[in-house]
C-alpha cells in the first residue's frame, strides 16, 4: 500500500473521479452534499506531495488523514497501513460532516420576492410606462441587449412596494439574484434623487442574501469563468464571452469573496479570470481575489479612461481584443479563445431570434385583440 498515490487510494472509495486536470483529480466531496466536484487531490511540486482539499467545506490532509477521515482508522493504523501492512477494508457506514453552508432567504420570503421581480419585469417592458421605457433606454445606453434584459429577468419598480409585511423593494431598476434554484437577493439600482438621499445607487429588498454568486448556475459544465465587480458589468461581459464554455458571475460588489458554497461553484473550473474596477475598491478585489483559488488570473484595467467594464466598452475598448490573451492561457489543450468568441456570437444570435419570434407573436396577439 506504500506504493499507493493518493488518487489511487481515494479512488479505492469513492470510484472514479469526476474529472481529470494533469496531476489534480476531483469528486464530489464526501464530508457535504456536493453539487459539483469541489473535492480536490493534487500533487505540490515543491513539497513533493499529495494531498486532498475540499473547496466546499475546507477539509484537508494527506493520505493518513483520508484513511483516517474516511475509513474510520485510528492513526497509527493508518500509518501502520500507508506503511506496508494489510490495510483495514473501508467502512461500511460513513457519516458525512455537518457543514455551515450559506443558505437562501426563507421560501416565504422568495416567494413573495419572485412575484415583486416578476411584476417589475413586465412593468420594465411596459411601452406605456414613460419611467420604464427610460429605465429600458438607460440599460439599452450600456449595452445590454433585449434577450439579456429578458433573460435576466430585470425589471421596473415605479415606488416603494411592500413584498412582505415591514420588507419594502425600494424603486428603480430591479436586479434579482437566482442561483441554485432559489432567490438570493434582489437590488434596486435607486433614481438619481433617491441615490442622493440615501447615499449610495444600490438598496437590497431587506432581507436578501446579498454577497452570494450571481449567475452561478451558468458555471455548471464551464471550463472558464470571469468574476467582475457588479450584476450590469457582469451582463455586459457575458454577451461578449457567455457561453456554455465561458460563465460571468459576480459576487455584487468589490468587497465580497466567495464563501464555500459559492466556491465549490467555481471549484469545478479550469480558469478563473477576475476582471475588477479601475479605482481604490477595485485593486483590493484583485489582492484578495488572488488567494481565492490557484487556477485563478488577475485581469488588469486595460489603457483607457473609464473606471470599469461598462465604461470602458463605451469609451470604446474592444472587450474581446482585451480579454482574448487571458482566454488564450485558459486551458490551451482543450479550448481555444477563438472557439470561445464564435461560440457566443452564435448564442447571441439564437437569442435574438428568440426574441424576434416572441415579438411577432405578441404583434399578432395585439392585431388580434384589435380585431376581434
Ligand atoms: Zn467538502
Amino acid at each position: 500500500m506504500a506504493a499507493l498515490d493518493l488518487p489511487e487510494l481515494i479512488q479505492q472509495d469513492l470510484g472514479a473521479p469526476a474529472r481529470t486536470r494533469s496531476r489534480e483529480y476531483w469528486w464530489r466531496c464526501p464530508f457535504h452534499d456536493d453539487s459539483s466536484p469541489s473535492f480536490q487531490v493534487s500533487y505540490y511540486e515543491a513539497r513533493q506531495k499529495w494531498r486532498w482539499k475540499c473547496w466546499g467545506c475546507a477539509r484537508s490532509g494527506d493520505a493518513r488523514d483520508w484513511l483516517v477521515a474516511w475509513r474510520g482508522m485510528s492513526t497509527g493504523d493508518a500509518w501502520r497501513a500507508l506503511n506496508g501492512d494489510a490495510c483495514a477494508p473501508a467502512r461500511a457506514e460513513v457519516r458525512p460532516r455537518q457543514v455551515a453552508f450559506s443558505e437562501p432567504p426563507a421560501r416565504e420570503w422568495q416567494d413573495a420576492a419572485l412575484d415583486a421581480v416578476l411584476g417589475c419585469a413586465a412593468e420594465l417592458q411596459n411601452p406605456q410606462d414613460a419611467k420604464a421605457a427610460a429605465a429600458l433606454a438607460w440599460l439599452r445606453a450600456r449595452g445590454l441587449r433585449p434577450a439579456t434584459v429578458e433573460r435576466a429577468l430585470l425589471g421596473w419598480n415605479p415606488e416603494w412596494r411592500e413584498v412582505l409585511p415591514g420588507q419594502k423593494l425600494p424603486p428603480g431598476i430591479i436586479i434579482p439574484a437566482l442561483a441554485d434554484g432559489a432567490l438570493w437577493y434582489v437590488k434596486a439600482r435607486l433614481p438619481k434623487r433617491e441615490a442622493a438621499r440615501l447615499g449610495d445607487k444600490y438598496l437590497a429588498l431587506a432581507g436578501s442574501r446579498t454577497a452570494s454568486l450571481y449567475g452561478a448556475d451558468a458555471l455548471l459544465g464551464a471550463r472558464v469563468g470571469i468574476a467582475t465587480e457588479g450584476e450590469f458589468d457582469a451582463l455586459l461581459l457575458g454577451q461578449f464571452f457567455g457561453s456554455a464554455e465561458l460563465a460571468v458571475v459576480t459576487m455584487g460588489s468589490a468587497g465580497a469573496l466567495p464563501s464555500p458554497r459559492w466556491k465549490s461553484h467555481l471549484a469545478w473550473l479550469d480558469k478563473l479570470l477576475v476582471v475588477m474596477d479601475a479605482d481604490d475598491a477595485g485593486a483590493k478585489a484583485r489582492e484578495r481575489w488572488q488567494h481565492v483559488a490557484r487556477w485563478l488570473q488577475v485581469v488588469e484595467p486595460p489603457a483607457a479612461p473609464g473606471k470599469d467594464v461598462t465604461d470602458w466598452w463605451k469609451n470604446g475598448v474592444n472587450l474581446r481584443e482585451w480579454l482574448k490573451p487571458y482566454l488564450a492561457t485558459a486551458a490551451p489543450d482543450k479550448l481555444r479563445a477563438d472557439d470561445i468568441l464564435a461560440r457566443t456570437l452564435a448564442q447571441n444570435a439564437l437569442q435574438d431570434a428568440a426574441g424576434v419570434q416572441r415579438e411577432l407573436v405578441g404583434v399578432v396577439a395585439r392585431w388580434q385583440d384589435a380585431t376581434a
